[in-house]
C-alpha cells in the first residue's frame, strides 16, 4: 500500500485531504501541532476507509520533530510517496503594525515547514524512482493582499520553491505541484470579519466559498498515475476568484 503523509491533517482543508487519500487506498499519516481531538477523529474516519492511518505531533518549522515524524511514519507504514505540504497559519495585520515575532512564525512554518519536510522525503522517493509533492499556496501568493505581507511572502516563497525542486527531480520520477486555494471556509477563514467575507464572496464568479473538498479533489488528483506527466505547476482552486 502506498503511503502519503499530510502535514496539518487534523482539521480543515488538511482532514478533508486525508479522507480523501485514504478513499483512494492510501496508508495515512496525519501530522498535527497540538488538537489531539480533531486528529484522533481524523485517523478513525481515515481508517473506517479500510487503509491503515496513523497521528503524528510534529511542528513543522522544527528540524528535529519533522526528522522524527519521517522515522515514525517509515517505521509505522514504509516510506512516504506521497507528501502533502499543508500546515499553515495567519498572523495577520498591516506592516507598520507587524512584530518580527508575527512575521518569522508565518515564515517559518508555512514556507520553512515545506522545505523541511520536502527536504526529509526526498531522499526515499528517490531510491524508489517515485514520489509526489503538493503544496499548499495560496492565491494571495500570486495576487498579494493587504494586511497580509508575511503569509503572502510565504506562499510566494512557496511557488518558487515548488517549481525549483520540480525541476531538479522530475528526471527521477518525482512531480512537485503546488495548489492555491481562494477562499476556502475552514477555522482559518472563519475568524475574518462578516464585512470582508462578503466582499471576497462578491470577487467569486461560481457564487460560493471554496469547500476543503474543493481542494482535496485537485490534490487527490495530482497524487495520482494520472497527473505523472504535470509538474512545475501551480493550479489555482479559486472558483475564478
Ligand atoms: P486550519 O483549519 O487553520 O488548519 C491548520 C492545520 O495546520 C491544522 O491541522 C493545524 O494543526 C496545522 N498546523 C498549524 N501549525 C502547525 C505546525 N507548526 N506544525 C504542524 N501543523 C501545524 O487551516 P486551513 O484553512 O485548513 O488551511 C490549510 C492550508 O491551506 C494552509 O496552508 C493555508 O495557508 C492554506 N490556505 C487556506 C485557505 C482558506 O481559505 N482556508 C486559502 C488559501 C490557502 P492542529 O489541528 O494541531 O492545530
Amino acid at each position: 500500500m502506498s503511503v502519503a503523509l499530510v502535514t496539518g491533517g487534523s482539521r480543515g482543508i488538511g482532514k478533508v485531504i486525508s479522507l480523501n487519500l485514504a478513499k483512494a487506498g492510501f496508508d495515512v499519516a496525519i501530522c498535527y501541532s497540538g488538537n489531539e481531538a480533531a486528529v484522533l477523529e481524523t485517523v478513525t474516519e481515515c481508517k473506517e476507509q479500510g487503509v491503515q492511518a496513523i497521528s503524528v505531533k510534529a511542528d513543522v518549522s522544527n528540524i528535529d520533530d519533522v526528522n522524527a515524524m519521517f522515522e515514525e511514519v517509515k517505521s509505522s507504514l514504509g516510506a512516504v510517496e506521497v507528501l502533502v505540504n499543508n500546515a499553515g497559519i495567519t498572523k495577520d495585520g498591516l506592516l507598520i503594525r507587524m512584530s518580527e515575532a508575527d512575521f518569522d512564525s508565518v515564515i517559518d512554518i508555512n514556507l520553512k515547514g515545506t522545505f523541511l519536510c520536502t527536504k526529509a522525503a526526498i531522499k526515499d522517493m528517490m531510491k524508489a524512482r517515485h514520489g509526489r509533492i503538493i503544496n499548499i499556496t495560496s492565491i494571495v501568493g500570486v495576487e498579494g493582499n493587504p494586511g497580509q505581507a508575511n503569509y503572502c511572502a510565504s506562499k510566494a516563497g512557496i511557488i518558487g520553491f515548488t517549481k525549483s525542486v520540480a525541476k531538479e527531480y522530475g528526471a527521477k520520477g518525482i512531480t512537485v505541484n503546488a495548489v492555491a486555494p481562494g477562499f476556502i471556509q475552514t477555522a482559518m477563514t472563519d475568524k475574518l470579519p462578516d464585512n470582508v467575507k462578503e466582499a471576497y464572496l462578491k470577487q467569486i464568479p461560481v457564487g460560493r466559498f471554496g469547500q476543503p473538498e474543493d481542494i482535496a479533489n485537485v490534490v487527490e488528483f495530482l497524487a495520482s498515475e494520472k497527473a505523472a506527466y504535470v509538474t512545475g505547476q501551480v493550479v489555482e482552486v479559486t472558483g475564478g476568484m
